[in-house]
């Protein structure tokens, strides 16, 4: 399969691609109110736990490990990024800073993160796409170009995010939590590559992570995008990568079989 379609840059050409691969969180989705929520439901639930002379340390505590002031989000921060285990021990770190011993620390933080991720999970779809992701999806599935979702969500809850915009019918394939190996392995491109039936030197991957960049770099794909207005406070990119600030700056020209220059 050749490659089907040009995409340019803000009126740049980039080059001609067979398949686009999104990141689903800070991408795709705008997840910064439901991380807000989680977060603040965690750090209620913590301070609840201890005596009201230790409160406004432990929330001091939590909120510099979560990445979480003043209603933001850090992009790069452990409720953007990390894994819910990387997370809970965070918390029982903190716990221990304002004494607790560490099995209780441990116990108390796992048993508040059940309690908490049950009533957040009870939206999983709430979360709205990026603005103008639609119109681009729409676009780049009509000029032929395959396109995937790779994220460390479960699957059900790309599935859900993508129902609940109707976005299901432009997306070929998933790449999920729940494949091995999980991103940021390059193998996991490879392998997401191949279920396509695309060829990974002919792809983009765009995400908003310095790890879904060098990812995409480490997996030999030509073209890795980072996107910035998935937050409040833009992701900081290490890389030199070509960065989108919305959706509209990237446009997709569908080969044209007489004159495919
Ligand atoms: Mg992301």
């Amino acid at each position: 399969m050749a490659p089907v379609a040009q995409l340019r840059l803000k009126g740049v050409p980039l080059g001609w691609v067979q398949a686009v691969l999104f990141d689903k969180d800070g991408t795709m989705s705008h997840s910064e109110p439901r991380l807000i929520a989680l977060a603040e439901a965690r750090i209620q639930a913590c301070l609840s736990q201890v005596s009201s002379g230790h409160r406004a340390r432990l929330r001091d505590l939590l909120e510099g490990a979560y990445g979480a002031r003043d209603g933001r989000i850090d992009p790069a921060g452990i409720t953007a990024v990390a894994s819910r285990m990387h997370n809970l021990i965070a918390t029982a770190t903190a716990f221990a800073q304002v004494g607790l011993g560490w099995p209780e620390a441990l116990n108390r933080s796992e048993i508040l993160f059940d309690s908490t991720d049950a009533a957040a999970g009870s939206e999983p779809a709430a979360a709205q796409t990026t603005e103008g992701l639609a119109p681009l999806l729409i676009e780049l599935d009509r000029a032929g170009v395959v396109l995937g979702v790779i994220s460390n969500d479960q699957t059900r809850g790309i599935e859900q995010f993508l129902s609940a915009h109707g976005l299901e019918r432009h997306i070929r394939g998933i790449w999920s939590a729940d494949h091995q190996p999980a991103k940021p392995n390059p193998m996991a491109v490879h392998h997401f590559c191949a279920q396509l039936g695309v060829d990974p030197a002919t792809c983009a991957l765009i995400g908003d992570a310095d790890s879904d960049l060098a990812m995409a770099v480490a997996a030999g794909l030509p073209h890795a995008l980072g996107y910035t207005a998935g937050w409040a406070t833009k992701p900081r990119l290490a890389g030199q990568h070509l960065l989108i600030d919305h959706w509209s700056e990237l446009t997709v020209h569908a080969a044209d079989p007489a004159n495919p220059a």
